[in-house]
């Protein structure tokens, strides 16, 4: 299989190119050039098959052409030491925890296959890689975790000093050995806009062949298939409903990156019904499945933060996947907007009725997952009630703040974070320009 990018279809690339170079040349996302037909691989998968072996052998199917069955095994065990869970919480909703990760949130799913796969490729090459990145706080965790003691990597992340949570900075700065952490004197947009300069400082990015390891790498989106092809396989055990033709996925969605790997996985053959996409009031998606005018604006703060984007990176490649059909995109996926009085209603009320901690992202979409049932597109198949996995983004601890508010307790923390509390920071704190990250970095 080969990529091209969303904005120019004529050049396509190998996996390996398109992980290594992150944005296409022309500003546009990698995609994959078609949907191969996985079906039948797919539906193979038994409640019974281990993740990594769904992730290797999708991994496989994909990328035949780059690794073989050995390379595709060594980067999915490499990558995966934790999987997810589904929780059962109502009748027909389940919850698919998606943070047992190290750094607590599934964006590590993404983060760590990228980071074994440029490690596969790195040792293949003999070549060394610098991954520069630059964070406000949560997902820079992620991608330090994933890339820790990788082999012919460095990472240097930079993050706005005094800026980010006390846990965020101990995540970033305790780990050491090939994570550097940079303290900006300035805010996240100077961060971005270093980043961004080193790249385009030939010399520097040449000497220390940089690389990018941001949410929109390719390499990032294609590991976020795997989870629902797993709950696909494990919701074969439920005999009440074993065609899963009525099975819904919910997402809480900001970029769309979890979202379009469903996506993908559906055009894969996954056969689910349909997708709910879960926002808070940054709703410019939910708005174009409604009207199907699409009107990108500036973000506005909620208490699920990372889920505030105004303008989502990842609409580009939902257009692709559609052939930028608006009737074919609001057939399968269907849209829920979360206020933050209703994500602090459903903490407290999943809290006090189930005994079940969430953090904001995972109530917005267990609430729009509620919403969705009672809807008029709720409607049977073959007799059969839509039933729906509900994801879980991040672990309740990580926003210990939001949980406080809205029940008036300390949501338990998981021991990894506990014990990234009680670690030492050890950071370089450096000004806002490009001159002066150069002179610690070079
Ligand atoms: C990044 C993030 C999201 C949003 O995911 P997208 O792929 O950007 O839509 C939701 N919840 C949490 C906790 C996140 O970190």
């Amino acid at each position: 299989m080969k990529f091209y990018s969303t904005r120019n279809k004529t050049e396509a690339v190998s996996f390996k190119d398109a992980i290594f170079r992150g944005l296409a040349p022309d500003g546009g996302l990698y995609m994959p050039e078609n949907a191969p037909d996985l079906s039948e691989l797919i539906n193979s998968f038994t409640p019974d098959t281990p993740f990594n072996e769904i992730a290797a052998s999708i991994t496989q199917a994909l990328l035949s052409e780059e690794l073989d069955e050995a390379a595709a095994k060594r980067i999915c065990d490499r990558a995966f030491d934790f999987i997810p869970e589904l929780v059962g919480v109502d009748d027909n909703i389940s919850i698919m925890e998606l943070f047992h990760g190290p750094s607590c949130a599934f964006k590590d799913f993404g983060a760590s296959f990228l980071a074994s796969s440029m490690e596969e490729f790195l040792r293949t090459d003999s070549r060394k890689a610098t991954i520069l990145t630059a964070t406000s706080g949560d997902t820079g965790s992620a991608v330090a975790r994933a890339f820790y003691e990788k082999e012919n990597i460095d990472v240097i992340i930079l993050y706005p000093s005094g800026r980010v949570s006390p846990l965020q900075e101990k995540q970033l700065t305790t780990l050491g050995k090939n994570i550097r952490a940079l303290e900006v004197e300035g805010s996240f947009d100077d961060c971005q806009r270093m980043v961004k300069e080193a790249f385009l400082d030939r010399e520097l990015s040449d000497k220390l062949n940089l690389t990018s390891a941001n949410s929109i790498s390719l390499g990032r989106l294609i590991p976020q298939s795997f989870y629902y092809i797993w709950a696909w396989a494990q919701a074969a055990a439920d005999s009440d409903n074993a065609d899963r033709s009525n099975l819904w996925f919910c997402v809480p969605s900001g970029n769309f990156g979890n979202l379009t790997a469903g996506i993908m996985a559906h055009s894969w053959g996954m056969g689910n019904r349909g997708f709910i996409a879960a926002t808070n009031i940054n709703d410019v998606v939910p708005e174009y499945l409604k009207s199907g005018e699409y009107n990108p604006r500036a973000s506005k703060l909620t208490l699920s933060n990372a889920m505030d984007v105004g303008n989502p990176s990842n609409f580009e490649r939902m257009l692709e996947l559609f052939e930028e059909s608006h009737e074919k995109m609001s057939d399968l996926i269907k849209e829920k907007v979360i206020t933050d009085s209703e994500t602090a209603e459903t903490i407290r009320e999943l809290l006090s009725d189930k005994n079940y901690e969430c953090d904001p992202h995972t109530a917005v979409g267990y609430l729009a997952s509620k919403r969705f049932l009672e809807s008029a597109d709720a409607v049977e198949i073959d007799g059969k009630a839509p039933r729906i996995i509900s994801l879980s983004t991040a672990h309740p601890g990580k926003f210990t703040e939001v949980f406080d508010e809205a029940t008036g307790k300390k949501p338990e923390l998981p021991a990894r974070l506990e014990k990234v509390l009680k670690l030492e920071k050890v950071s370089t704190v450096v000004g806002n320009t490009l001159e002066e990250m150069k002179a610690v970095i070079s």
